[in-house]
């Protein structure tokens, strides 16, 4: 069931041409949350095919001199590890550009950026199928944004006892605050 929707998303997200404005609106929705505002330290992700263009986002935080976290996987493991230049960055996991250097730790974090190819009303997400964020966001009380154009935020997903969903939901038109109850 995961399966075929992840490859139906996946699909329409590589064909899916995104307009300046819709990348801009999910940056200042972003940067409109007060925990983003008040954040030290934020873990974001580089894009990686049509993943959500992040780039804007960090340039911005660059800016206001929040300390940038980029993953690096390692096992079956995202490592959090501090960029402040992204010309250092190096091909790794999946061909992504990684970061190099002494990972911090996860308990630090105030927000993470979280990719998908889809999410559900309740926060749930839909990844590439290897759960490394399920397995990374259990070790940190940040709060998780998720990031996505409007056709990835379906109604329900199929979701299993390991997903852990996000507390916030960004699409160009659309900040959704999750609410406590994700039960049924
Ligand atoms: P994704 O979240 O990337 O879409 P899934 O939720 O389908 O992927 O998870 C992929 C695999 O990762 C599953 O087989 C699951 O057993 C494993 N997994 C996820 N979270 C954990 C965890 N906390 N501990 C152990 N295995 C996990
Ligand atoms: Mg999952």
């Amino acid at each position: 069931m995961k399966n075929s929707i992840r490859e139906a998303l996946l699909q329409e997200r590589e064909l899916y041409s995104p307009t300046n404005e819709e990348i801009e609106n999910i940056k200042k929705r972003f940067f409109s949350l007060p925990k983003v505002k008040a954040s030290k330290y934020v873990l974001l992700y580089f894009p990686h095919k049509k993943e959500v263009n992040t780039l804007p986002i960090i340039d911005e935080l660059l800016k206001q001199k929040k300390v940038i976290l980029l993953p690096k996987v390692k096992d079956k493991d995202i490592l959090p590890i501090q960029v402040k230049n992204l010309s250092t960055l190096k091909s790794g996991y999946a061909g992504i550009k990684e970061p190099e250097g002494n990972p911090v730790s996860p308990e630090i974090i105030d927000v993470i950026v979280i990719p998908g190819i889809a999410f559900d009303k309740r926060g749930y997400r839909l990844g590439y199928g290897k759960g490394f964020y399920d397995r990374f966001l259990k070790k940190t009380k940040g709060l998780k944004v998720g990031l996505a154009y409007d056709f990835q935020v379906l109604d329900k997903l199929p979701k299993e006892e390991h997903d852990v969903p996000v507390d916030i939901l960004i699409t160009p038109t659309k900040t959704i605050y999750i609410k406590e109850e994700k039960n049924d």
